[in-house]
């Protein structure tokens, strides 16, 4: 059972979630830091970088404020009180100690891995004060991460399992998220959001029955609920589905994690911290039905064209402009061919001006900025008749660059503006849903 920042981001939501955790039998829990600090601590980060040790004091102190009064109102006898402080001191010492004339990409990971420390910590002082046989499993002692920054399965199965044989009489294990080490032994993370991703390397290392994600609303919902207003939950979509709405900008979930659930063959469910009884949305090895199921938006993408009079009836020029690519270590996410040229896009512009500058040896290269990928999602095998074109039909008006179709069973890609993305979206919720 995994509970995102919102979950445990106050004092009550602990105090719900360690209600929910305890009346839901013996579970390994993994839990995120509490709402808002992971991004405190990247700006604690920014501050010591800049040897603003001023700005990095005072933000650390406020953010000790905002945990002393969690630690007021969780615990009810002093004995814990003081015990959740002096663990929090410890943490906020630590942090104090970067500053120093030389801020490092490792002390930078050290201090994010600060927050998911703290809410375990504190979660497991409230179940220990509450009476529950409750045991801390450090993810630090078996989250690993391998030279090329993958999960180190293997070891990962190594360490946790004899954690949990040790203590046979647990009635509740709680670990971090997001927080692991990487190959040589230092603190490092699944990034931003990875917390999902411990979740199911858990799930898929003990073959858990089931992986349950828990968050602030109901499930997978069918478009973005931060841009569109009528949305509703899927109540089923197959792992396939689901990793495409990851990958494509649906933040309920992280990308990458389900992967491990999908090849142990092992059942996610997001379900609703606030609202326990609702159904949620399950995501398994069912094949999806005649129907469109959700769409996705992913920001920030840039569109590349190469046009090539030699690209004509040429055979391996699609590898040469791919091994630009991969020898700039740029991953494509889109892309589509005709005769006379190629269009891919990227999701990082960290060496697009190598890119180009290589690209142009091939043909004439336009580049587009500040894109989105639409992502519609659902029952799109191709013998299937309508389907895309209900979908295309929705956003005539919608300016469209690049359209993705075939390249798997489950989705269309489109690629728009920017200033397009919310129309584009709220125009697909109301011809394929409403
Ligand atoms: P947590 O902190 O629990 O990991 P996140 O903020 O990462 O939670 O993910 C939950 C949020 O994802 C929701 O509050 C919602 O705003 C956003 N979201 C984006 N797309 C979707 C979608 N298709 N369905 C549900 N939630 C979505
Ligand atoms: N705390 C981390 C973050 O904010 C990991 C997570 O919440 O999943 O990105
Ligand atoms: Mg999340």
């Amino acid at each position: 059972m995994k509970f995102g920042g919102t979950s445990v981001g106050t004092a009550q939501r602990i105090k719900d979630v360690a209600k929910l955790i305890t009346e839901r039998g013996r579970n390994i829990v993994v839990l995120s830091a509490m709402s808002g600090t992971t991004n405190t601590l990247e700006d604690i980060s920014d501050y010591l970088y800049k040897h603003n040790f001023a700005g990095a004091n005072e933000t650390l102190n406020n953010l000790r404020h905002k945990y002393y009064d969690t630690i007021a109102e969780l615990y009810s006898t002093d004995e814990y009180r003081n015990k959740a402080k002096e663990v929090i001191d410890e943490r906020m010492d630590h942090i104090r100690s970067f500053n120093k004339e030389i801020f490092t990409s490792f002390d930078h990971k050290e201090i994010l891995a600060q927050g998911e420390l703290m809410s375990t910590a504190m979660m497991n002082l409230y179940l220990t004060e509450c009476g529950v046989k409750s045991v801390l499993l450090p993810a630090l002692d078996f989250m690993r991460i391998d030279k090329n920054s993958e999960p180190d399965t293997h070891y990962i199965r190594e360490h946790l399992l004899p954690m949990l044989e040790k203590h046979a009489n647990a009635e509740l294990f709680i670990t971090q998220g997001f927080i692991c080490r990487n190959n040589y032994g230092e603190i490092d993370n699944l990034q931003r959001g990875g917390s999902d991703y411990t979740a199911s390397l858990i799930g898929a290392a003990i073959k858990a029955e089931v992986i349950e994600i828990w968050t602030d609303i109901d499930g997978m919902h069918n478009n973005d609920p931060r841009y569109v207003e009528k949305t509703s939950p899927v109540s089923e979509l197959h792992f396939e589905e689901a990793a495409e709405l990851a990958y494509f900008g649906a933040k309920i979930l992280h990308p990458t994690c389900v992967l491990p659930a999908k090849v142990n063959n092992i059942p996610v469910r997001l379900l609703n911290t606030m609202d326990p009884s609702a159904q949620g949305t399950l995501i398994y090895n069912v094949a999806p039905t005649h129907t469109i199921k959700a769409v996705a938006a992913k920001d920030n993408i840039t569109a590349i064209k190469i046009k090539s009079g030699r690209m004509l009836l040429a055979y391996g020029f699609l590898r040469k402009v791919f091994e630009i690519f991969e020898a700039n270590c740029t991953p494509i996410d889109m892309v589509v061919t005709s005769e006379v040229g190629v269009s891919v896009t990227v999701d990082s512009e960290r060496n697009l001006e190598k890119i180009v500058d290589e690209l142009k040896k091939f043909g004439t290269v336009t580049v587009d900025r500040d894109m989105v990928i639409i992502c519609v999602v659902g029952d799109l095998e191709w013998k299937n008749r309508g389907f895309e074109a209900e979908v295309v039909n929705a956003i005539r008006d919608i300016p469209v660059r690049m359209i993705s179709y075939g390249g798997s069973n489950y989705n269309i890609s489109l690629l728009v503006r920017k200033e397009d993305k919310v129309r584009t979206l709220n125009l697909l919720s109301e011809r394929l849903f409403n």
